[in-house]
């Protein structure tokens, strides 16, 4: 496994204040691990991803801190009579490295199905952006057996034609798992991830499928961090509630 990823989704949380202080917290944390190696620097990558309104406040917050900024969504179009959307040409002229596309909450608030997803991450990919592709199966599609067909259904339809693993991000985020407190076990996270990385071996090759980061989410927390992290397949996370709080994101970051 490469570097693992810990990605951060703060949702449609926060006020300014708090963006800025969270983001400083974290960052913080990353200068004081640099100069005094106590605590350690996580090893892994870590990215944060605010809602619009903190992108501007958090990338100043986290300047020199190592720490990546990303979005939790973008348009697919450049620019255009799109009222209330933002593209990814904006999102990488504040600073974002990434953008996450996908995520389950869009997939079911606005309707968004697998073509837009793929839009959204072509969109980010030719400005230069890391799209963190979403894909995860509901409770009653995992109850009927069905959770590697939908998970590779979603993934056929939402990955972009072209196929780089650096410049792409997987996560495995089955929806009943999502702010429940309830979570996959290793062994399911492993399963899905093994037939995510089978399907990509297909399409792409097995050296591409190898080397894509793919994350699980769905309540990770400190106390179950290092479990689901040294599961098989598993090359990072994508935490929801937990990094709300830099203490239990940073916690998160050191199981990595
Ligand atoms: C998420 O928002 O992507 C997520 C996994 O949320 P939580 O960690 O709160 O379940």
């Amino acid at each position: 496994m490469g570097r693992p990823l810990i990605a951060g989704n703060w949702k449609m949380n926060g006020r300014v204040a708090d963006g800025r202080l969270l983001a400083e917290e974290i960052a913080q944390r990353m200068h004081r691990a640099r100069e005094t190696d106590e605590p350690q620097l996580p090893e892994c990558d870590l990215l944060v991803c605010p809602p619009f309104t903190l992108l501007e406040t958090v990338h100043r917050a986290l300047a020199g801190s190592g720490v990546a900024l990303g979005a939790q969504d973008c348009h697919p179009a450049a620019s255009g009579a799109h009222t209330g959307d933002i593209s990814a040409a904006m999102l990488a002229d504040l600073g974002c490295s990434h953008v996450i596309v996908g995520h389950s909450e869009r997939r079911h608030d606005h309707g968004e199905g697998d073509a837009l997803v793929r839009a959204k991450a072509e969109a980010a990919l030719a400005e230069g952006l890391v799209p963190v592709v979403c894909v995860g199966e509901t409770a009653a599609e995992r109850d009927a057996g069905r959770a590697l067909a939908v998970v590779t259904g979603q993934l056929a339809g939402s990955l972009p034609e072209s196929f780089e693993p650096e410049r792409l991000v997987l996560a495995y985020e089955p929806v009943w798992a999502i702010g429940t407190g309830k979570t996959a076990t290793p062994a399911d996270a492993a399963e899905v991830h093994q037939a995510i990385r089978g399907a990509l071996a297909a399409r792409f090759g097995a050296g591409a499928a190898a080397a894509v980061r793919i994350l699980y989410g769905g309540s990770v927390k400190p106390e179950n961090a290092a479990e689901l992290l040294r599961a098989p397949e598993v090359d990072g996370a994508l935490v929801g509630g937990a990094s709300l709080k830099s203490d239990d994101f940073w916690r998160i970051a050191q199981a990595a």
